[in-house]
């Protein structure tokens, strides 16, 4: 077999060591023993590990593949907080985009939230990713880094796609990461989440993909004239469909629904807003996740027992409905602070 031809070398430093084929690295290592294949490729999903750090090849081989396989992503900060159980990186990337990783360890998991795009375009207004606007796609390679850097630090089992932007904007990127998650890092399906702002078309196509990922819906509003203002893309896509939507995304996957709904005070915890949020969640079976608002510009929390009385009347209602603990407050890694600042 020839040797790689330089086009696809130089292309390849770009995308990182998550950006090439099995059969491409077998290009790359068409002069080694067969078996190296395996075993790069294995260090790379299994270890996390740089090719630099592969202490089992040849120094040669190491030497050239630190080149040819070089991350994609480079770390710029890493902060810790929580006692060092939440980690939040932040990444340069190709062309100078900023992105952030969370790592946030539990007794029982380790949950890495992962950024999609380098900002949003959907505006959502009380989120400082939205405020900040677009930057561009992340690659699904880009994406899979991040869970490597992640695994570096600690045996991921969790992955949520609840960092900077909007994944099912970046369908195709985020379903490969999503696949190269699963088949070579051994992620189960349903310990992959993605969480969409409600992008109709997105949703549908998930649904005929046969893969039962967990959607995680950020409803934040369940009446459209809140949610216009709250989530701008509801007037593309009101709550009407958005149910049907997510009503046969569940019957297509039996993966449980989760509604994410940001306590916003003064604007989304009232009673009313209670009552609202049940009957849309007691439609779908879904599970609601309250978040109290992380505060950003114009948008203010409520008090935590403001949000806990929020919970308390959805319960009473006959929801299923937890309040989030949030993480990494401190560090500015909590939801909705991810602008790459
Ligand atoms: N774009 C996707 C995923 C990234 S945002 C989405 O919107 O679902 C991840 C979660 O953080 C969403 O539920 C989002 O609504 C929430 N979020 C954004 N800003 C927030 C803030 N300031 N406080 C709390 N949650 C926030
Ligand atoms: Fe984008 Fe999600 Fe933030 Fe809305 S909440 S602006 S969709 S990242």
């Amino acid at each position: 077999m020839a040797r790689t031809p330089l086009p696809i070398r130089s292309h390849l430093a770009v995308l990182g060591p998550y950006g090439v084929t099995r059969d491409e690295l077998a290009a790359l290592l068409a002069d080694e023993p067969p078996y190296r294949v395996g075993q790069v490729w294995d260090a790379l999903h299994r270890r996390a590990a740089w090719p630099a750090e592969m202490t089992e090849l040849p120094m040669a081989l190491r030497e050239r593949l630190a080149v040819a396989l070089a991350p994609a992503l480079t770390p710029v900060l890493l902060r810790e907080a929580d006692g060092g159980e939440t980690l939040k990186w932040a990444f340069e990337a190709e062309g100078g985009a900023r992105i952030e990783t969370v790592l946030m360890a539990y007794p029982d998991r380790v949950t890495v939230c992962v950024s999609s795009q380098a900002g949003c375009a959907m505006g959502c207004p009380f989120c400082a990713t939205g405020q900040g606007g677009f930057v561009r796609h992340l690659r699904s390679a880009e994406i899979v880094e991040q869970v490597a850097w992640a695994t570096r630090e600690r045996p991921v089992t969790h992955v949520v796609f609840m960092g900077m932007g909007e994944p099912l904007a970046n369908y195709d990127q985020t379903l490969g990461a999503v696949r190269r998650l699963h088949d070579e890092m051994g992620i189960s399906w349903r310990r992959l989440t993605l969480s969409t702002v409600g992008l109709v078309p997105g949703i549908r196509r998930l649904t005929t993909e046969g893969i039962p990922v967990n959607l995680a819906l950020s409803l934040h509003a369940a009446n459209d004239e809140l949610r216009n203002e709250l989530v701008p893309i509801n007037r593309r896509y009101p709550l009407a469909r958005l149910a049907e939507a997510c009503a046969d995304y569940v019957a297509a996957t039996h993966r449980r629904l989760s509604l994410e709904w940001a306590v916003i005070g003064g604007v989304n915890d009232r009673p009313e807003h209670a009552e609202e949020l049940a009957r849309f969640a007691l439609r779908l079976g879904a599970h609601v996740n309250l978040i109290p608002l992380n505060e950003t510009d114009g948008y203010r929390a409520p008090g935590l027992p403001r949000a806990a009385q929020f919970r308390a009347r959805l319960r009473a209602l006959g929801v299923n409905a937890t309040l989030r603990r949030t993480r990494g407050q401190q560090i500015a890694a909590a939801c909705g602070q991810l602008a790459g600042r």
